[in-house]
């Protein structure tokens, strides 16, 4: 299929209770493990790219993948920009072909972060792609806070009233406990103030630094309202231990497929158990 607009999989899915799973990709292997996961599970799938996988790998490149690797699966497949924070990455993404973007402006103080979200917002609905919005912010495990620092970051539920109205962004990701990265002890989310910035947004939820969330909290979650979930170190772990694995077990291997496609088909099954917890598998249409 030819892909899909970000909002449409997501609206889906926040109507129907479930969630898709976005999940980053660097590079080929990475981008055939989820499409073969999804079209296995007959699931609904986000690919996501950084800003530094766009640097590591090109625009051109990814895009020509993504639309290539889209074509040969019966899934809808929607590509989606991951904290971009550049409205110029912005606008090169639109014009490769990405159907989402995330504009990430938490790091800004509020009236700055409406206005330039707003900006990408008219930018990318001008030619039918949907933008996430980022309020609140979501730290790095690696970052050494405490926990009542750590709720200084989180989503304010009536700034989040204020933001989606202002800017108009399609989808919100939130700042309720999870971090990116992985986590030292269990994360905790903060489920009543995800209720109540619910309440007042009524817009899907994007839920960052998915990885590692237990399965419950993740469920919890997708019953109010998040509807895309971040899904990146558990893929990287699965394809750097399996690799990793092959070379030790071989080191003199001189076939770069001899590593790469037993990494492939560690993060399939990866991706289809995430599938499976979302919700989304057999939802694909
Ligand atoms: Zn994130």
């Amino acid at each position: 299929m030819a892909l899909v607009p970000g909002i449409e999989l997501l609206r889906r899915a926040y109507e129907e209770g479930y969630a898709v799973g976005s999940f980053n990709i660097n590079n080929m292997e990475i981008l055939q493990a989820i499409l073969q996961a999804a079209e296995e599970e007959k699931s609904p799938v986000m690919i996501q790219t950084s800003q530094g996988a766009i640097k590591y790998a090109g625009a051109a490149y990814l895009a020509a993948m993504v639309k290539a690797g889209a074509e040969q699966v019966s899934v809808p497949v929607a590509l989606h920009l991951d904290h971009g924070d550049d409205w110029k990455v912005a606008l090169q993404c639109l014009r490769y072909g990405w159907t989402s973007l995330m504009y990430d402006g938490s790091h800004l103080p509020l009236e700055e972060n409406i206005r330039e979200t707003r900006r990408v917002v008219e930018m990318a609905h001008a030619v039918g792609v949907s933008v996430e919005g980022e309020l609140g912010r979501i730290s790095g495990v690696e970052e050494q806070v405490a926990v009542s620092e750590r709720e200084a970051f989180f989503t304010d539920p009536e700034e989040a009233e204020i933001f989606v109205r202002e800017t108009g962004v399609d989808y919100l990701a939130v700042s309720i406990g999870t971090a990116h990265g992985l986590y030292k002890g269990k994360p905790d989310l903060d489920f009543p103030r995800l209720e109540e910035i619910q309440r007042r947004v009524k817009i899907p939820i994007v839920l960052h630094g998915g990885s590692g969330v237990p399965e419950d909290q993740i469920k919890k979650a997708i019953s109010l309202g998040v509807a895309k979930i971040n899904i990146d170190t558990e893929l990287r772990q699965a394809f750097l231990k399996t690799m990793r694995e092959k070379l030790e077990e071989n080191p003199n291997q001189l076939d770069p497929r001899k590593v790469l496609g037993p990494g492939r088909d560690a993060m399939v099954a990866v991706v289809k158990e995430k599938m499976r917890l979302f919700g989304s598998s057999g939802k694909a249409r």
